[in-house]
């Protein structure tokens, strides 16, 4: 489904992506891990546009995208749920949902998919009216979810949706990502803890400085004595 080949990033002479190469079947989850400037968000931002490469290439269901700008890219099929959830304070759940379906000419589903969110994510519908800036921050990385889930994708990309939430929230945020990844969704998901991402993912990929460490099955990973010493703090 996605096939990123031979891709390499700069911010001017800081070179933050090596030539990284990863691919994504239809229907997988796959966990990107890497500690603090990694690269991990260069990745996705890259994949949706937002950060062209300097080299190489992105095919997603066979079209390359590298070049094509983040609404095509939306329209292809890929959402991206950024770091830091990106939520505007001043505007209301709904307002943030219908934003997400930006684009989308077909009014009646994009009502019955707000509906859609509102069923996964129960407390949304009750706030619906609200500014984001009053939501907790897990209320508020369920709306920037749901806002991502308005385009209708087939591979999701969520940038740490954990970052800061209270333990028994991120156990509500993985579940609704299993949910969704039940659903059909591919899911590609930056984790800087891989004790959060490890045990949900078919597979990973590992980030250092730029290029990919490690890869293999989630479940390996878990296993393997370096990805235990750097990521899961065991000796
Ligand atoms: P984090 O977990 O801190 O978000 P990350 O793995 O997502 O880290 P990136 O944010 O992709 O890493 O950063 C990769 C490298 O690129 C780092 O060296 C970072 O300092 C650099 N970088 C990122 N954004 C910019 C920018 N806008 N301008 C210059 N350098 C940048």
């Amino acid at each position: 489904m996605l096939s990123v080949e031979s891709l390499s990033c700069r911010y001017g002479g800081v070179v933050a992506l090596r030539q990284i190469s990863l691919t994504i079947a239809a229907g997988e989850f796959v966990a990107l891990i890497g500690a603090n400037g990694a690269g991990k968000t260069t990745l996705l931002r890259a994949i949706s546009g937002l950060t062209p490469p300097y080299e190489g290439r992105v095919i997603f269901n066979g079209q390359p995208i590298e070049r094509a700008s983040c609404a095509q890219i939306v329209r292809a099929g890929i959402a991206h749920c950024p770091e830091e959830r990106k939520i505007w304070p001043h505007i209301t759940v709904q307002e943030h949902l219908r934003l997400g379906a930006f684009g989308r000419k077909d009014t009646k589903e994009v009502a019955r998919d707000i509906d859609r969110v509102y069923a996964i994510f129960p407390k949304v519908l009750e706030r619906r009216k609200q500014v984001c800036g009053t939501l907790s921050g897990g209320e508020q990385q369920m709306v920037a979810i749901g806002r991502a889930l308005m385009s209708r994708p087939k591979l999701l990309m969520l940038d740490e949706p954990n970052l800061g939430l209270a333990p028994l929230v991120v156990e509500q945020v993985i579940d609704v990502i299993r949910a969704i990844h039940r659903d059909g969704t591919s899911i590609l998901m930056v984790e800087q803890s891989a004790a959060l991402a490890l045990p949900h993912a078919d597979r990973a990929f590992v980030l250092e400085n730029g290029s990919i460490a490690k890869q293999g099955r989630a479940r390996d990973l878990l296993q393997d004595p370096d990805v235990k010493r750097a990521y899961l703090g065991e000796e």
